[in-house]
């Protein structure tokens, strides 16, 4: 209970209304602020952006593609709505050739890259409030794109011809959950009156199913220096409770590997979501975009309500069959475990204990770098 509530029951308890004017106003808790913070994080508004976001008119949101541009201006849109400073300094977009990436990644090796691949990562920043940690960087990141149609997805695809004239990948779940949670937690966060004191970009990231090559470019081509950037939490799937997760759980890649964890269970007690580990979690760390994080030595972790569900890379990823309620539950999680980062002294770090992490460890920036 806060402090605020404690006090207004004591004042309805006293039974004395007319002496409340004349007394001092409770002054709202740290808590309070952020539980008012995560009660804005609404199933109609992750329901009202996913069902553009994959509705047929994107076509997939391959990259590159007019579905993505599209997807690419909505995010923005949101992101400005959301009161975020640009990350690009004008503008919301980090314009990312791919080609090279693409070329050497194993994803599209089963086709010839013709063409160039440009496309845009969106970024936009929520500062930390005064003071020298508001010169370190926090990301919370999903990817934007999917696998677009039957004419362009290849081996992606789990179906290959049209079913009942559907030939569109939505990716509703995959990652269109993720995507419109950090769009929402974004919201939720900046629209608080306290800041955080490290600042947080938030990120949606293109190319990810061309092997992640948005994340890849982006750590890259940083637009906040990595030397100050002292995590990645990336989300994945978090839409779908009839998945190998199962309803009322989440779960992270590389579970053991940092302290990132940490946070994420203390918030996940709060939010009323069980954390599980399975033997998945440690091969599925290098399939998504915390990886190229992980690759520059910067701890970072997945947070997923599913790594396989029926509809994975399928024409039946909809937004339909996302389950809201429980979606809003797993980014209140989520935007907890950030704010907890987001507010401590302390930078999360690899588990040293744990052989799996020796090589991202030496990648690291070094202490001094991210020292406040
Ligand atoms: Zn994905």
């Amino acid at each position: 209970m806060s402090i605020y509530l404690a006090a207004l029951l004591l004042w309805a308890a006293s039974g004395n209304q007319q002496s409340l004017a004349k007394k001092p106003q409770p002054v709202p808790s740290a808590t309070s602020n952020v539980e008012r913070a995560l009660n804005r994080i609404s199933a109609d508004s992750l329901r009202g952006n996913l069902s553009f976001l994959s509705s047929d008119l994107l076509a997939g949101r391959w990259t590159p593609s007019p579905g993505l541009d599209i997807a690419a201006e909505f995010i923005a849109s949101r992101f400005r709505a959301a009161g975020l400073e640009p990350g690009n300094g004008t503008d919301y977009f980090q314009l990312a050739d791919l080609t090279e990436l693409a070329k050497q990644s194993g994803e599209i090796r089963d086709r010839a890259i013709d063409h160039p691949i440009i496309a845009r990562n969106v970024v936009g920043v929520l500062r930390g409030s005064p003071g020298e940690l508001s010169n370190t960087y926090v990301i919370v990141s999903a990817h934007y794109d999917h696998i677009g149609t039957l004419d362009t997805s290849g081996k992606l695809g789990k179906e290959k011809t049209e079913n009942n004239g559907d030939r569109i990948f939505n990716g509703a779940n995959d990652d269109g959950s993720g995507t419109v949670s950090v769009i929402e937690i974004a919201n939720a966060l900046a629209k608080m009156k306290q800041r955080p004191k490290r600042s947080i970009v938030f990120i949606a990231f293109c190319g990810e199913e061309l092997g992640e090559l948005g994340s890849l470019y982006y750590t890259q081509h940083p637009l906040f220096p990595l030397n100050r950037t002292v995590a990645d939490i990336n989300l994945e799937q978090v839409g779908r409770s009839d998945s190998d997760i199962g309803k009322g759980n989440a779960t992270l890649t590389g579970y053991d590997y940092t302290t990132i964890t940490l946070a994420i269970q203390r918030a996940a007690k709060l939010s009323g979501i069980h954390m599980v580990k399975t033997k998945e979690t440690d091969p599925y760390f290098q399939a998504s975009d915390n990886y190229p994080f992980a690759l520059v030595g910067i701890p970072d972790l997945t947070l997923a309500t599913s790594f396989n569900f029926p509809d994975y890379h399928g024409l039946g990823d909809e937004w339909q069959k996302i389950d809201f309620p429980e979606m809003v539950k797993v980014d209140r999680l989520a935007a907890r475990a950030i704010w907890l980062i987001a507010n401590d002294a302390q930078f999360p770090e690899w588990n040293s204990q744990n052989e799996k992490t020796a090589k991202y460890r030496k990648a690291a920036p070094g202490e001094s770098a991210v020292a406040q």
